[in-house]
Protein backbone atom coordinates (compact mmCIF):
# COMPACT_ATOMS: atom_id res chain seq x y z
CA UNK A 1 0.00 0.00 0.00
CA UNK A 2 2.60 2.09 0.22
CA UNK A 3 3.37 2.99 -2.78
CA UNK A 4 -0.02 4.98 -3.22
CA UNK A 5 0.85 7.41 -0.94
CA UNK A 6 0.94 10.47 -3.24
CA UNK A 7 3.87 12.71 -2.00
CA UNK A 8 2.25 15.86 -1.40
CA UNK A 9 1.73 16.20 2.37
CA UNK A 10 5.47 15.79 2.83
CA UNK A 11 7.18 18.57 4.62
CA UNK A 12 10.52 18.45 2.95
CA UNK A 13 13.88 18.02 5.07
CA UNK A 14 15.10 20.27 7.70
CA UNK A 15 17.22 22.36 5.57
CA UNK A 16 14.35 22.70 3.28
CA UNK A 17 12.22 23.41 6.29
CA UNK A 18 14.49 26.56 7.75
CA UNK A 19 14.86 27.19 3.75
CA UNK A 20 11.13 27.93 3.06
CA UNK A 21 9.44 30.38 4.73
CA UNK A 22 6.41 29.62 7.08
CA UNK A 23 3.15 29.38 5.16
CA UNK A 24 1.36 32.09 7.59
CA UNK A 25 4.34 34.47 7.52
CA UNK A 26 4.17 34.26 3.64
CA UNK A 27 -0.13 34.73 4.36
CA UNK A 28 0.62 37.86 6.42
CA UNK A 29 2.85 39.56 4.66
CA UNK A 30 0.09 39.54 1.66
CA UNK A 31 -2.19 40.65 4.00
CA UNK A 32 -0.20 43.54 4.96
CA UNK A 33 0.84 44.29 1.12
CA UNK A 34 -2.84 44.17 0.48
CA UNK A 35 -3.87 46.37 3.26
CA UNK A 36 -1.41 48.87 2.28
CA UNK A 37 -2.12 48.47 -1.69
CA UNK A 38 -6.01 49.20 -1.01
CA UNK A 39 -5.02 52.53 1.31
CA UNK A 40 -3.06 53.93 -1.25
CA UNK A 41 -3.95 52.88 -4.66
CA UNK A 42 -7.38 51.68 -3.94
CA UNK A 43 -10.99 53.04 -5.54
CA UNK A 44 -11.46 55.63 -1.92
CA UNK A 45 -7.60 56.66 -1.64
CA UNK A 46 -7.59 59.62 -0.16
CA UNK A 47 -3.88 60.01 -2.04
CA UNK A 48 -5.52 59.85 -5.42
CA UNK A 49 -8.14 62.28 -7.41
CA UNK A 50 -12.19 61.03 -7.44
CA UNK A 51 -12.52 61.83 -10.99
CA UNK A 52 -14.92 58.40 -12.22
CA UNK A 53 -18.08 57.74 -11.54
CA UNK A 54 -19.71 54.69 -11.64
CA UNK A 55 -23.34 54.30 -11.87
CA UNK A 56 -24.95 50.94 -9.93
CA UNK A 57 -28.51 52.08 -10.19
CA UNK A 58 -27.99 53.84 -13.37
CA UNK A 59 -32.27 54.55 -14.14
CA UNK A 60 -32.22 57.07 -11.67
CA UNK A 61 -29.01 58.73 -12.91
CA UNK A 62 -29.67 61.07 -15.51
CA UNK A 63 -26.98 62.69 -18.25
CA UNK A 64 -27.89 65.37 -20.55
CA UNK A 65 -25.66 66.13 -23.33
CA UNK A 66 -25.47 69.79 -23.20
CA UNK A 67 -26.09 71.50 -19.82
CA UNK A 68 -27.95 74.42 -21.66
CA UNK A 69 -30.70 72.14 -23.31
CA UNK A 70 -31.88 69.60 -21.14
CA UNK A 71 -33.73 69.06 -23.52
CA UNK A 72 -31.06 66.72 -24.51
CA UNK A 73 -31.41 64.44 -21.72
CA UNK A 74 -30.43 60.89 -21.27
CA UNK A 75 -31.33 58.59 -18.91
CA UNK A 76 -28.72 56.06 -17.97
CA UNK A 77 -28.76 53.24 -18.95
CA UNK A 78 -32.11 51.85 -19.78
CA UNK A 79 -32.15 48.47 -21.13
CA UNK A 80 -29.46 46.57 -23.25
CA UNK A 81 -30.20 46.44 -27.42
CA UNK A 82 -31.36 42.32 -27.17
CA UNK A 83 -33.61 42.98 -24.23
CA UNK A 84 -32.10 42.26 -21.00
CA UNK A 85 -31.76 45.01 -17.83
CA UNK A 86 -28.33 46.20 -17.97
CA UNK A 87 -25.91 45.69 -15.75
CA UNK A 88 -23.65 48.42 -13.39
CA UNK A 89 -21.61 49.04 -16.12
CA UNK A 90 -21.03 51.80 -17.05
CA UNK A 91 -18.31 54.76 -15.86
CA UNK A 92 -18.32 58.09 -16.60
CA UNK A 93 -14.70 60.11 -15.74
CA UNK A 94 -14.90 63.61 -14.72
CA UNK A 95 -13.15 65.64 -17.03
CA UNK A 96 -13.57 69.28 -15.01
CA UNK A 97 -15.06 70.63 -12.21
CA UNK A 98 -18.06 70.75 -11.00
CA UNK A 99 -20.72 73.60 -12.64
CA UNK A 100 -22.59 74.86 -9.21
CA UNK A 101 -25.80 74.06 -10.14
CA UNK A 102 -29.23 75.80 -8.48
CA UNK A 103 -31.64 75.26 -6.04
CA UNK A 104 -34.99 73.68 -6.33
CA UNK A 105 -38.09 76.15 -4.86
CA UNK A 106 -38.18 74.73 -1.59
CA UNK A 107 -34.34 74.73 -1.40
CA UNK A 108 -34.12 70.98 -0.05
CA UNK A 109 -32.67 70.10 -3.54
CA UNK A 110 -29.32 71.72 -5.03
CA UNK A 111 -28.59 70.00 -8.71
CA UNK A 112 -24.60 70.18 -10.07
CA UNK A 113 -23.38 69.32 -12.90
CA UNK A 114 -20.14 67.77 -13.48
CA UNK A 115 -18.68 67.38 -17.16
CA UNK A 116 -18.00 63.36 -18.12
CA UNK A 117 -16.56 61.37 -20.58
CA UNK A 118 -19.06 58.31 -20.50
CA UNK A 119 -17.29 55.74 -21.88
CA UNK A 120 -19.29 52.78 -23.78
CA UNK A 121 -18.62 50.01 -22.11
CA UNK A 122 -21.55 47.25 -23.44
CA UNK A 123 -24.14 47.61 -25.75
CA UNK A 124 -26.84 49.70 -24.63
CA UNK A 125 -30.09 51.67 -25.72
CA UNK A 126 -30.02 54.67 -24.92
CA UNK A 127 -33.58 56.80 -23.90
CA UNK A 128 -34.48 60.32 -24.00
CA UNK A 129 -35.98 61.51 -20.32
CA UNK A 130 -39.33 61.44 -22.85
CA UNK A 131 -38.49 57.98 -23.76
CA UNK A 132 -37.29 58.40 -27.36
CA UNK A 133 -34.18 56.07 -28.45
CA UNK A 134 -30.91 58.08 -29.08
CA UNK A 135 -30.05 56.40 -32.03
CA UNK A 136 -26.57 58.46 -32.05
CA UNK A 137 -25.30 56.92 -29.08
CA UNK A 138 -25.98 53.58 -29.87
CA UNK A 139 -24.56 53.50 -32.80
CA UNK A 140 -20.83 54.33 -30.89
CA UNK A 141 -19.27 51.87 -30.75
CA UNK A 142 -17.72 49.44 -27.44
CA UNK A 143 -14.74 51.21 -26.53
CA UNK A 144 -15.91 54.72 -27.58
CA UNK A 145 -16.90 57.52 -25.58
CA UNK A 146 -19.93 60.35 -25.32
CA UNK A 147 -19.51 63.34 -24.13
CA UNK A 148 -22.15 64.59 -20.98
CA UNK A 149 -23.06 65.91 -18.10
CA UNK A 150 -24.40 63.84 -15.20
CA UNK A 151 -26.45 65.11 -12.57
CA UNK A 152 -25.60 65.34 -9.12
CA UNK A 153 -28.41 65.30 -6.59
CA UNK A 154 -27.66 67.79 -3.06
CA UNK A 155 -30.32 66.84 -0.42
CA UNK A 156 -30.38 69.58 2.24
CA UNK A 157 -30.50 68.26 6.09
CA UNK A 158 -32.28 69.46 8.74
CA UNK A 159 -28.76 70.47 9.87
CA UNK A 160 -28.09 72.62 6.65
CA UNK A 161 -25.47 70.29 5.57
CA UNK A 162 -25.39 69.35 1.91
CA UNK A 163 -25.38 65.81 0.99
CA UNK A 164 -24.06 64.20 -2.80
CA UNK A 165 -26.02 61.14 -3.66
CA UNK A 166 -23.46 60.13 -5.89
CA UNK A 167 -19.68 60.32 -5.01
CA UNK A 168 -17.06 60.04 -7.52
CA UNK A 169 -14.29 57.01 -6.79
CA UNK A 170 -10.42 57.31 -7.99
CA UNK A 171 -10.70 56.56 -11.69
CA UNK A 172 -7.00 54.26 -10.94
CA UNK A 173 -8.00 52.63 -8.11
CA UNK A 174 -11.21 51.16 -10.07
CA UNK A 175 -8.80 50.13 -12.60
CA UNK A 176 -6.79 48.60 -9.82
CA UNK A 177 -9.42 46.62 -8.93
CA UNK A 178 -9.90 45.42 -12.10
CA UNK A 179 -7.01 43.70 -12.49
CA UNK A 180 -6.81 42.31 -8.65
CA UNK A 181 -10.52 41.21 -8.67
CA UNK A 182 -9.58 37.78 -11.25
CA UNK A 183 -6.72 37.34 -9.08
CA UNK A 184 -8.68 36.87 -6.13
CA UNK A 185 -11.07 35.42 -7.75
CA UNK A 186 -8.57 32.44 -8.89
CA UNK A 187 -7.73 31.76 -5.62
CA UNK A 188 -11.24 31.48 -4.06
CA UNK A 189 -12.06 29.27 -6.87
CA UNK A 190 -9.53 26.84 -6.61
CA UNK A 191 -10.27 26.58 -2.61
CA UNK A 192 -13.81 26.64 -3.32
CA UNK A 193 -13.49 24.04 -6.17
CA UNK A 194 -12.30 21.07 -3.26
CA UNK A 195 -15.35 22.20 -0.64
CA UNK A 196 -17.75 19.79 -2.09
CA UNK A 197 -16.13 16.48 -2.38
CA UNK A 198 -14.19 17.22 0.44
CA UNK A 199 -17.38 17.69 2.77
CA UNK A 200 -18.93 14.74 1.23
CA UNK A 201 -16.01 12.93 1.55
CA UNK A 202 -15.11 13.58 4.98
CA UNK A 203 -18.61 13.63 6.47
CA UNK A 204 -18.94 9.65 5.25
CA UNK A 205 -15.88 8.56 6.00
CA UNK A 206 -16.26 10.50 9.52
CA UNK A 207 -19.11 8.97 10.67
CA UNK A 208 -17.89 5.15 9.00
CA UNK A 209 -15.34 5.37 10.99
CA UNK A 210 -16.76 5.77 13.89
CA UNK A 211 -18.07 2.53 13.84
CA UNK A 212 -21.38 2.77 15.84
CA UNK A 213 -24.08 4.84 15.45
CA UNK A 214 -25.00 5.01 19.26
CA UNK A 215 -21.81 7.18 19.49
CA UNK A 216 -22.57 8.71 16.69
CA UNK A 217 -25.54 10.15 17.89
CA UNK A 218 -23.44 10.73 21.16
CA UNK A 219 -21.01 13.41 19.63
CA UNK A 220 -24.06 14.72 16.77
CA UNK A 221 -25.61 15.64 20.52
CA UNK A 222 -22.32 16.91 21.88
CA UNK A 223 -21.44 18.96 19.02
CA UNK A 224 -24.45 20.54 18.23
CA UNK A 225 -25.25 21.67 21.45
CA UNK A 226 -21.85 23.45 21.94
CA UNK A 227 -22.56 25.11 18.69
CA UNK A 228 -25.79 26.19 19.53
CA UNK A 229 -24.69 27.19 22.80
CA UNK A 230 -21.76 29.32 21.84
CA UNK A 231 -23.53 30.96 19.00
CA UNK A 232 -26.77 31.89 21.73
CA UNK A 233 -23.63 33.21 24.28
CA UNK A 234 -22.21 35.25 21.09
CA UNK A 235 -25.10 37.26 20.26
CA UNK A 236 -25.85 37.63 23.99
CA UNK A 237 -22.04 39.44 24.08
CA UNK A 238 -23.18 41.24 21.22
CA UNK A 239 -26.16 42.70 22.66
CA UNK A 240 -24.12 43.65 25.79
CA UNK A 241 -21.41 45.09 24.29
CA UNK A 242 -24.00 47.30 21.78
CA UNK A 243 -25.40 48.13 25.11
CA UNK A 244 -22.56 49.01 26.82
CA UNK A 245 -20.54 51.08 24.19
CA UNK A 246 -23.81 52.52 22.58
CA UNK A 247 -22.54 52.91 19.35
CA UNK A 248 -25.70 54.45 17.49
CA UNK A 249 -25.12 57.46 19.58
CA UNK A 250 -21.79 58.60 18.00
CA UNK A 251 -23.78 58.58 13.93
CA UNK A 252 -25.23 62.06 13.61
CA UNK A 253 -27.99 63.36 10.59
CA UNK A 254 -25.27 63.88 8.90
CA UNK A 255 -23.25 60.74 8.84
CA UNK A 256 -26.41 58.51 8.64
CA UNK A 257 -28.27 60.40 5.63
CA UNK A 258 -24.88 60.55 4.08
CA UNK A 259 -24.39 56.48 4.30
CA UNK A 260 -28.18 56.00 4.00
CA UNK A 261 -27.81 57.48 0.54
CA UNK A 262 -24.91 55.85 -0.33
CA UNK A 263 -25.49 52.35 0.55
CA UNK A 264 -29.67 52.92 0.09
CA UNK A 265 -29.71 50.90 -3.29
CA UNK A 266 -27.69 47.36 -2.39
CA UNK A 267 -29.54 47.20 1.07
CA UNK A 268 -32.94 47.17 -0.76
CA UNK A 269 -31.10 44.09 -2.38
CA UNK A 270 -30.57 42.78 0.82
CA UNK A 271 -33.82 43.53 1.88
CA UNK A 272 -35.25 41.70 -1.08
CA UNK A 273 -33.06 38.53 -1.18
CA UNK A 274 -34.07 38.35 3.03
CA UNK A 275 -37.81 38.84 1.82
CA UNK A 276 -37.30 35.84 -0.68
CA UNK A 277 -35.60 33.63 2.32
CA UNK A 278 -38.22 30.73 3.24
CA UNK A 279 -39.86 30.31 6.07
CA UNK A 280 -38.80 27.78 9.24
CA UNK A 281 -41.05 24.70 8.07
CA UNK A 282 -39.40 25.09 4.63
CA UNK A 283 -36.02 25.55 6.18
CA UNK A 284 -36.32 22.58 7.62
CA UNK A 285 -37.51 20.80 4.66
CA UNK A 286 -34.88 21.97 2.53
CA UNK A 287 -32.50 20.07 4.67
CA UNK A 288 -33.72 17.10 3.16
CA UNK A 289 -32.62 16.76 -1.00
CA UNK A 290 -34.81 14.91 -3.35
CA UNK A 291 -32.03 14.52 -5.48
CA UNK A 292 -28.62 14.36 -3.85
CA UNK A 293 -26.91 14.92 -7.01
CA UNK A 294 -28.51 17.50 -7.31
CA UNK A 295 -27.13 18.98 -4.04
CA UNK A 296 -23.67 18.02 -4.62
CA UNK A 297 -24.00 19.93 -7.81
CA UNK A 298 -25.37 23.16 -6.30
CA UNK A 299 -23.02 23.03 -3.37
CA UNK A 300 -26.05 22.88 -0.72
CA UNK A 301 -23.98 22.13 2.02
CA UNK A 302 -27.05 21.30 5.18
CA UNK A 303 -28.55 19.04 2.04
CA UNK A 304 -24.78 17.33 1.59
CA UNK A 305 -24.53 17.27 4.97
CA UNK A 306 -27.94 15.58 5.34
CA UNK A 307 -27.17 13.16 2.66
CA UNK A 308 -23.51 12.19 3.87
CA UNK A 309 -24.62 11.40 7.27
CA UNK A 310 -27.34 9.11 6.21
CA UNK A 311 -24.98 7.24 3.50
CA UNK A 312 -22.31 7.40 6.52
CA UNK A 313 -24.72 5.27 8.52
CA UNK A 314 -25.95 3.38 6.13
CA UNK A 315 -22.52 1.83 5.08
CA UNK A 316 -21.68 1.42 9.34
CA UNK A 317 -25.19 -0.61 9.26
CA UNK A 318 -23.91 -2.74 5.90
CA UNK A 319 -20.57 -3.74 8.20
CA UNK A 320 -16.94 -3.26 7.87
CA UNK A 321 -16.42 -5.85 5.38
CA UNK A 322 -19.19 -5.01 2.66
CA UNK A 323 -18.29 -1.49 3.10
CA UNK A 324 -14.82 -1.23 3.57
CA UNK A 325 -14.13 -0.58 -0.47
CA UNK A 326 -16.81 2.28 -0.32
CA UNK A 327 -14.99 4.23 2.73
CA UNK A 328 -11.79 3.36 1.42
CA UNK A 329 -12.16 5.22 -1.66
CA UNK A 330 -13.84 8.39 0.13
CA UNK A 331 -11.18 8.13 2.41
CA UNK A 332 -8.92 8.42 -0.82
CA UNK A 333 -11.13 11.41 -2.22
CA UNK A 334 -10.84 12.74 0.97
CA UNK A 335 -6.66 12.98 1.07
CA UNK A 336 -6.10 13.63 -2.76
CA UNK A 337 -8.53 17.48 -2.07
CA UNK A 338 -6.18 17.41 1.30
CA UNK A 339 -3.36 17.30 -1.43
CA UNK A 340 -4.96 19.89 -3.90
CA UNK A 341 -4.98 22.39 -0.92
CA UNK A 342 -1.34 22.14 -0.46
CA UNK A 343 -1.01 22.60 -3.95
CA UNK A 344 -3.26 25.85 -3.92
CA UNK A 345 -2.08 27.30 -1.09
CA UNK A 346 1.10 27.86 -2.64
CA UNK A 347 -0.74 30.59 -4.76
CA UNK A 348 -2.80 31.54 -1.22
CA UNK A 349 -0.15 35.25 -0.15
CA UNK A 350 -1.10 36.17 -3.76
CA UNK A 351 -5.15 35.36 -3.61
CA UNK A 352 -4.63 37.06 -0.14
CA UNK A 353 -2.85 40.27 -0.74
CA UNK A 354 -5.12 40.62 -4.10
CA UNK A 355 -8.76 39.81 -2.00
CA UNK A 356 -7.72 42.15 0.85
CA UNK A 357 -6.51 45.10 -1.59
CA UNK A 358 -9.66 44.99 -3.01
CA UNK A 359 -11.90 44.75 0.20
CA UNK A 360 -9.79 47.84 1.72
CA UNK A 361 -9.53 49.92 -1.62
CA UNK A 362 -13.18 49.34 -1.79
CA UNK A 363 -14.89 50.20 1.62
CA UNK A 364 -12.53 52.77 2.38
CA UNK A 365 -11.08 55.57 5.40
CA UNK A 366 -14.24 57.50 5.22
CA UNK A 367 -16.61 54.94 6.05
CA UNK A 368 -14.58 53.40 8.81
CA UNK A 369 -14.23 56.81 10.54
CA UNK A 370 -17.94 57.58 10.94
CA UNK A 371 -18.45 53.54 11.66
CA UNK A 372 -15.31 53.20 13.90
CA UNK A 373 -17.38 53.14 17.54
CA UNK A 374 -19.69 50.47 15.72
CA UNK A 375 -16.73 48.76 14.09
CA UNK A 376 -14.87 48.75 17.43
CA UNK A 377 -18.09 47.70 19.16
CA UNK A 378 -17.78 44.55 16.94
CA UNK A 379 -14.25 43.77 17.43
CA UNK A 380 -14.92 44.57 21.19
CA UNK A 381 -17.28 41.36 21.61
CA UNK A 382 -15.09 39.15 18.82
CA UNK A 383 -12.31 39.36 21.29
CA UNK A 384 -14.44 38.93 23.97
CA UNK A 385 -15.67 35.63 23.07
CA UNK A 386 -12.65 34.10 21.28
CA UNK A 387 -10.87 34.85 24.59
CA UNK A 388 -13.28 34.21 27.50
CA UNK A 389 -16.18 31.11 25.24
CA UNK A 390 -13.18 29.94 23.31
CA UNK A 391 -10.55 30.33 25.90
CA UNK A 392 -12.71 28.49 28.61
CA UNK A 393 -13.91 25.42 26.05
CA UNK A 394 -10.09 25.23 24.88
CA UNK A 395 -8.99 25.27 28.46
CA UNK A 396 -11.70 22.76 30.67
CA UNK A 397 -12.57 20.85 27.84
CA UNK A 398 -9.82 20.66 25.63
CA UNK A 399 -7.36 20.44 28.54
CA UNK A 400 -4.43 22.07 26.15
CA UNK A 401 -2.88 25.58 26.73
CA UNK A 402 -4.11 28.49 24.88
CA UNK A 403 -0.73 30.19 23.28
CA UNK A 404 0.01 26.88 21.77
CA UNK A 405 -3.49 26.30 20.55
CA UNK A 406 -4.12 29.62 18.83
CA UNK A 407 -0.88 29.39 17.52
CA UNK A 408 -1.48 26.26 16.03
CA UNK A 409 -4.76 26.64 14.72
CA UNK A 410 -3.36 29.90 12.93
CA UNK A 411 -3.33 29.20 9.72
CA UNK A 412 -7.15 28.44 9.27
CA UNK A 413 -7.68 32.07 11.19
CA UNK A 414 -5.76 33.87 8.60
CA UNK A 415 -7.29 31.85 5.76
CA UNK A 416 -10.71 32.84 7.21
CA UNK A 417 -9.78 36.31 7.61
CA UNK A 418 -8.45 36.85 4.04
CA UNK A 419 -11.53 34.80 2.33
CA UNK A 420 -13.81 35.66 4.37
CA UNK A 421 -15.70 32.21 3.96
CA UNK A 422 -15.69 29.11 6.58
CA UNK A 423 -16.11 27.38 4.09
CA UNK A 424 -13.29 28.00 1.65
CA UNK A 425 -11.16 28.01 4.93
CA UNK A 426 -12.48 24.03 6.06
CA UNK A 427 -10.00 22.17 4.36
CA UNK A 428 -6.90 23.82 5.92
CA UNK A 429 -9.18 24.29 9.32
CA UNK A 430 -9.10 20.16 9.24
CA UNK A 431 -5.54 20.34 8.35
CA UNK A 432 -4.75 22.13 11.50
CA UNK A 433 -6.86 20.13 13.58
CA UNK A 434 -4.91 16.78 12.35
CA UNK A 435 -1.63 17.70 11.60
CA UNK A 436 -1.78 20.86 14.20
CA UNK A 437 -3.81 19.78 17.12
CA UNK A 438 -3.74 15.81 16.79
CA UNK A 439 -6.89 15.48 16.70
CA UNK A 440 -7.79 12.02 15.21
CA UNK A 441 -9.13 12.40 11.37
CA UNK A 442 -12.85 10.74 12.63
CA UNK A 443 -13.70 13.63 14.96
CA UNK A 444 -12.32 16.32 12.73
CA UNK A 445 -14.02 15.32 9.81
CA UNK A 446 -17.88 14.97 11.64
CA UNK A 447 -17.74 18.12 13.16
CA UNK A 448 -15.47 20.32 11.21
CA UNK A 449 -17.65 20.37 8.14
CA UNK A 450 -21.10 20.96 10.24
CA UNK A 451 -19.40 23.63 12.25
CA UNK A 452 -18.25 25.49 8.98
CA UNK A 453 -22.07 25.06 7.61
CA UNK A 454 -24.10 25.42 11.30
CA UNK A 455 -21.75 27.44 13.85
CA UNK A 456 -21.05 31.16 13.08
CA UNK A 457 -20.77 32.31 16.06
CA UNK A 458 -18.57 35.81 15.03
CA UNK A 459 -21.70 36.01 12.44
CA UNK A 460 -24.37 35.90 15.08
CA UNK A 461 -22.42 38.57 17.63
CA UNK A 462 -22.12 40.85 14.87
CA UNK A 463 -25.72 40.85 14.12
CA UNK A 464 -26.57 41.50 17.73
CA UNK A 465 -24.38 44.39 18.16
CA UNK A 466 -25.69 45.49 14.09
CA UNK A 467 -29.32 45.14 15.21
CA UNK A 468 -28.77 47.32 18.66
CA UNK A 469 -26.55 49.92 16.82
CA UNK A 470 -29.45 50.15 13.92
CA UNK A 471 -32.47 50.69 16.45
CA UNK A 472 -30.61 52.99 18.81
CA UNK A 473 -29.63 55.01 15.59
CA UNK A 474 -32.86 54.95 14.83
CA UNK A 475 -34.10 55.32 18.23
CA UNK A 476 -36.33 52.38 18.70
CA UNK A 477 -36.53 50.80 22.28
CA UNK A 478 -35.91 47.19 22.66
CA UNK A 479 -37.70 45.44 24.95
CA UNK A 480 -36.08 41.99 26.93
CA UNK A 481 -38.74 40.30 24.31
CA UNK A 482 -37.10 42.11 21.14
CA UNK A 483 -33.64 41.20 22.21
CA UNK A 484 -34.73 37.41 23.08
CA UNK A 485 -35.90 37.35 19.89
CA UNK A 486 -33.09 38.76 18.53
CA UNK A 487 -30.73 35.97 20.22
CA UNK A 488 -33.42 32.91 19.09
CA UNK A 489 -33.52 34.44 15.49
CA UNK A 490 -29.60 35.35 15.02
CA UNK A 491 -28.66 31.73 16.69
CA UNK A 492 -31.17 30.05 14.08
CA UNK A 493 -30.17 32.36 11.14
CA UNK A 494 -26.41 30.98 11.89
CA UNK A 495 -27.23 27.42 11.12
CA UNK A 496 -28.87 28.14 7.56
CA UNK A 497 -26.37 30.82 6.73
CA UNK A 498 -23.61 29.35 4.24
CA UNK A 499 -19.87 30.22 5.13
CA UNK A 500 -19.79 32.71 2.49
CA UNK A 501 -18.76 35.99 2.00
CA UNK A 502 -21.52 38.50 3.46
CA UNK A 503 -23.89 35.81 4.08
CA UNK A 504 -24.59 37.05 7.29
CA UNK A 505 -25.41 40.32 5.82
CA UNK A 506 -28.58 38.54 4.29
CA UNK A 507 -29.60 36.80 7.51
CA UNK A 508 -29.35 40.15 9.30
CA UNK A 509 -32.14 41.24 7.47
CA UNK A 510 -34.03 38.31 8.55
CA UNK A 511 -33.20 39.42 12.23
CA UNK A 512 -34.09 42.75 11.59
CA UNK A 513 -37.30 41.94 10.01
CA UNK A 514 -38.04 39.26 13.06
CA UNK A 515 -38.21 42.12 15.43
CA UNK A 516 -39.41 44.77 13.69
CA UNK A 517 -36.16 47.04 13.57
CA UNK A 518 -36.22 48.90 9.70
CA UNK A 519 -34.18 47.16 7.44
CA UNK A 520 -33.28 50.19 5.63
CA UNK A 521 -30.57 50.01 8.60
CA UNK A 522 -28.42 48.00 6.93
CA UNK A 523 -27.14 50.83 4.39
CA UNK A 524 -26.25 52.49 7.52
CA UNK A 525 -23.44 49.53 8.16
CA UNK A 526 -22.92 48.14 4.41
CA UNK A 527 -19.93 50.04 4.57
CA UNK A 528 -18.13 48.80 6.87
CA UNK A 529 -19.83 45.08 6.12
CA UNK A 530 -16.80 43.04 4.35
CA UNK A 531 -14.04 44.39 6.58
CA UNK A 532 -16.07 43.12 9.68
CA UNK A 533 -16.88 39.59 7.84
CA UNK A 534 -13.03 39.04 7.47
CA UNK A 535 -12.93 39.57 11.71
CA UNK A 536 -16.06 37.46 12.21
CA UNK A 537 -15.50 34.31 9.82
CA UNK A 538 -11.50 34.50 11.21
CA UNK A 539 -14.18 33.90 14.89
CA UNK A 540 -16.30 31.54 12.94
CA UNK A 541 -13.17 29.58 11.95
CA UNK A 542 -11.69 29.57 15.75
CA UNK A 543 -15.33 28.20 17.39
CA UNK A 544 -15.44 25.61 15.01
CA UNK A 545 -11.87 24.46 16.06
CA UNK A 546 -12.38 25.00 19.70
CA UNK A 547 -15.29 22.90 19.75
CA UNK A 548 -13.31 20.15 17.79
CA UNK A 549 -10.76 20.14 20.07
CA UNK A 550 -13.58 19.99 23.41
CA UNK A 551 -14.95 16.90 21.33
CA UNK A 552 -12.22 15.18 20.31
CA UNK A 553 -10.83 15.04 24.65
CA UNK A 554 -14.03 14.13 25.55
CA UNK A 555 -14.53 11.51 23.14
CA UNK A 556 -11.22 10.17 25.39
CA UNK A 557 -8.51 11.52 22.41
CA UNK A 558 -4.82 12.51 23.93
CA UNK A 559 -4.87 15.92 22.08
CA UNK A 560 -1.02 16.49 20.96
CA UNK A 561 0.18 19.76 19.45
CA UNK A 562 3.06 19.86 16.88
CA UNK A 563 5.95 21.88 17.81
CA UNK A 564 8.00 23.11 14.95
CA UNK A 565 10.93 20.62 15.87
CA UNK A 566 8.96 17.86 15.19
CA UNK A 567 7.16 19.87 12.17
CA UNK A 568 10.81 20.02 11.27
CA UNK A 569 11.16 16.18 12.39
CA UNK A 570 8.54 14.31 10.60
CA UNK A 571 7.96 14.87 6.83
CA UNK A 572 4.64 13.50 6.93
CA UNK A 573 2.96 15.86 9.87
CA UNK A 574 2.68 19.64 9.72
CA UNK A 575 0.95 22.48 7.88
CA UNK A 576 3.77 23.85 5.74
CA UNK A 577 2.96 21.43 2.99
CA UNK A 578 5.75 22.13 0.50
CA UNK A 579 4.64 19.63 -1.82
CA UNK A 580 7.82 17.59 -2.79
CA UNK A 581 8.89 17.65 -6.42
CA UNK A 582 9.47 14.17 -7.22
CA UNK A 583 5.59 12.68 -7.15
CA UNK A 584 5.09 9.23 -6.29
CA UNK A 585 3.30 6.63 -9.08
CA UNK A 586 -0.05 5.43 -7.73
CA UNK A 587 0.13 2.18 -8.93
CA UNK A 588 -3.25 0.35 -9.20
CA UNK A 589 -3.22 -2.98 -7.29
N1 LIG B 1 -18.39 35.16 5.88
C1 LIG B 1 -18.92 34.46 7.01
C2 LIG B 1 -18.43 33.03 7.02
O1 LIG B 1 -18.13 32.45 6.00
C3 LIG B 1 -20.39 34.49 7.08
C4 LIG B 1 -20.81 35.90 7.30
O2 LIG B 1 -20.76 36.36 8.45
O3 LIG B 1 -21.14 36.60 6.34
O4 LIG B 1 -18.29 32.45 8.05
Amino acid sequence: MESTRVAGLALGSGSGYHRCMKIYTKILIGMAVGVVLGLTLGPTSELLPHDEYTIGDASKTVFRLDPTKPETQLQFPTRTVKGKTSGPAIVARANGDVQEGEWNKDKTLRIDWVPVRIEISQELALFDADGTWRKEVVQKKIGESVDAWLEIRFRTLESGAVVASQEPLSGIGNTLNQILNPIGQIFMKLIKMVIVPLVFASLVVGIASLGDVRKLGRMGGKTLGLYLLTTAIAVSIGLGCAHLVKPGQFIDEEEQAKLEEQFKNKSDEKGEAAAKAPSAIDNVLDIIPENPVESLSSGNMLQIIFFAMLFGIALTMLGAGEAQIVVTFLDKVQEAMVVIIHIVMKFAPYGVAALIAEVVGTSGISVLKALLVYGLTVLLGLTLHAGLVYGGIVKVFGKLPLGAFFKAIRPAQLLGFSTSSSSATLPVSMECAEENLGISKSVSSFVLPLGSTVNMDGTALYQGVAAVFIAQVFAIDLSMADQLAIVLTATMASIGAAGVPGAGMVTLAMVLTATGIPTVGIALILGLDRLLDMFRTAVNVTGDLSVTAAIARTEGEKLQILTPEQDVADPDVGFEGRVSEEMEVVEPE
